[in-house]
C-alpha cells in the first residue's frame, strides 16, 4: 500500500519568539510568483533592486552589499572565512550564545582568538576591548554582536568602533536581530563588515543572510595570502555574480530573493525612522505590561535593552516549558525559551517586523497573565 500524505496545511501560529517571526502576506505572495532564470536580465534587475534596498536598510553606500544564500549563520561564516586566515589574530566579544558562535568560527578559521567577555545580560565594556589591544599586537579584527538574541542586550558600537580604528583593526558586527528593527548605521558608525538574517526584523522567511563589506574589508579580502577556506562562501567569486560580470557561481535562490525584495520594499515604504519608533513603542508597552504583572526583564539597564528581543526573567516556581506549551496550545502563540546559560531562566519575546504590533502585545500580555498568574 502506498502511504497517503495530505497537502500541507500548517496550524495557526502567532510567532512572537526569537525568529522566525510573522511574515506579511505580501512577502509570501511575492515568493509564490513564477521563476525567472537566475541569469535572466529581468531577474538581474530584481537582484540589483534588492541590493539597493539592502543598502538603504544597512544605511550604507557599500557596493558589496548582497544576500548570501543560507541563514544568519552563513552570513557569520562568510564574514569570518573571508576576513580571517591561519595565523591572524582576532578579538571576539562574548556575552551570549552568538558571541560564542562567532568565537568558535574565528577559531575554526585558524585565527588566534582573544576573548573579551561580559556577564550575560550586560554589554561589553569598551575599556576591556582597549585593554585587549594593549596586551596583544597585530589584531586584524574585532567581532561583536549588536543584538545578542540569547540575552536581549543591545550593544552600543560607536566607542568600540573608535578603538578598533585607533588600532587599525576591522570592526565586524552581527546584526541578525537588529537590522530593520533598531538603528544600525554601517557607514556613520564605521562598521567594516556586517551580516544579518532575513527571519528577524526584516520579516521574511529564513534562508538568506544579507552581508555588507566596506572598502577596508574588501582590501583585507584582496590582500589574503591564502585562498578563502570555503568555496561556497568565497566572496571574491560570489561578487562576480552580484557585480558587473554576472558570472555563474551557484544558482541564486530566486524565490527567496523575491521575498527579500518585497520585505525590504516594505521597510523602505515604512521608512527606517518610523519603523524603529514602532519597534520601540511596542517593546516599551510590552515591558510596561510584564513589569505591571510583577515580572522582571533580564537586562537591568533600560538603555541596553533591545526593542526587537525582549528577555523576561522566569519567576521562581514557574515552569518554563509548561507556560510556553500553554501559550502554544491555548492561543497558538510561540515565544522562545532561554538559550545556553539562560535555559529555563528566561522567556524570549520577539517583537520584530510584522510581529511588532499593538494587537500582538495586548494579546500576549493577556495570554501570559492567563498562563501563570
Ligand atoms: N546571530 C544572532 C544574533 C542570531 O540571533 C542568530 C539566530 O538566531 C544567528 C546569528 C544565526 O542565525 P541562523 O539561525 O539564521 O543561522
Amino acid at each position: 500500500m502506498k502511504k497517503e500524505y495530505k497537502q500541507l496545511a500548517p496550524d495557526y501560529r502567532l510567532l512572537l519568539g526569537p525568529g522566525p517571526v510573522e511574515v506579511s502576506p505580501r512577502v509570501l505572495n511575492a515568493m509564490s510568483k513564477p521563476l525567472y532564470g537566475h541569469l535572466d536580465h529581468k531577474f538581474l534587475d530584481i537582484a540589483n533592486e534588492t541590493m539597493e534596498l539592502l543598502r538603504y536598510a544597512f544605511q550604507t553606500e557599500n557596493r558589496m552589499t548582497l544576500p548570501m544564500s543560507g541563514t544568519g549563520s552563513a552570513g557569520m561564516e562568510t564574514v569570518m572565512v573571508n576576513l580571517l586566515e591561519p595565523g591572524d589574530s582576532a578579538i571576539v566579544c562574548v556575552s551570549g550564545v552568538f558571541g560564542q558562535r562567532l568565537r568558535d568560527m574565528a577559531g575554526r578559521c585558524g585565527a588566534k582568538v582573544i576573548s573579551v567577555e561580559a556577564p550575560w545580560g550586560e554589554i561589553i565594556d569598551p575599556e576591556k576591548v582597549r585593554e585587549a589591544f594593549k596586551n596583544n599586537s597585530n589584531i586584524k579584527l574585532v567581532a561583536i554582536v549588536h543584538a545578542e538574541t540569547s540575552t536581549g542586550v543591545k550593544q552600543p558600537l560607536e566607542e568600540i568602533s573608535r578603538i578598533a580604528k585607533e588600532n587599525d583593526a576591522l570592526l565586524v558586527v552581527d546584526a541578525v536581530t537588529s537590522l530593520g528593527g533598531t538603528d544600525l548605521k554601517i557607514d556613520e558608525w564605521g562598521i567594516d563588515a556586517c551580516y544579518s538574517g532575513t527571519q528577524k526584523a526584516l520579516s521574511c522567511p529564513p534562508g538568506l543572510s544579507p552581508v555588507t563589506f566596506g572598502k577596508k574589508a574588501i582590501e583585507a579580502l584582496n590582500n589574503r595570502k591564502t585562498k578563502v577556506n570555503s568555496w561556497y562562501l568565497d566572496l571574491s567569486m560570489i561578487q562576480n555574480y552580484w557585480g558587473q560580470e554576472r558570472t555563474y557561481h551557484h544558482t541564486a535562490p530566486i524565490n527567496m530573493i523575491y521575498g527579500l525584495r518585497e520585505a525590504l520594499l516594505m521597510v523602505y515604504e515604512e521608512g527606517l525612522e518610523e519603523r524603529f519608533k514602532r519597534h520601540q513603542l511596542n517593546s516599551d508597552a510590552f515591558v510596561a505590561g510584564v513589569e505591571a504583572m510583577g515580572l522582571k526583564m533580564v537586562v537591568k539597564n533600560k538603555e541596553h535593552r533591545l526593542p526587537t528581543l525582549n528577555a523576561v526573567s522566569i519567576p521562581e516556581g514557574v515552569e518554563d516549558a509548561a507556560v510556553r506549551k500553554y501559550l502554544l496550545e491555548k492561543y497558538g502563540i510561540e515565544i522562545g525559551g532561554g538559550l545556553g546559560d539562560f535555559k529555563g531562566k528566561a522567556w524570549r519575546v520577539g517583537l520584530m517586523g510584522e510581529s511588532s504590533s499593538r494587537n500582538n502585545v495586548i494579546l500576549l500580555l493577556g495570554a501570559l497573565g492567563d498562563a501563570f498568574m
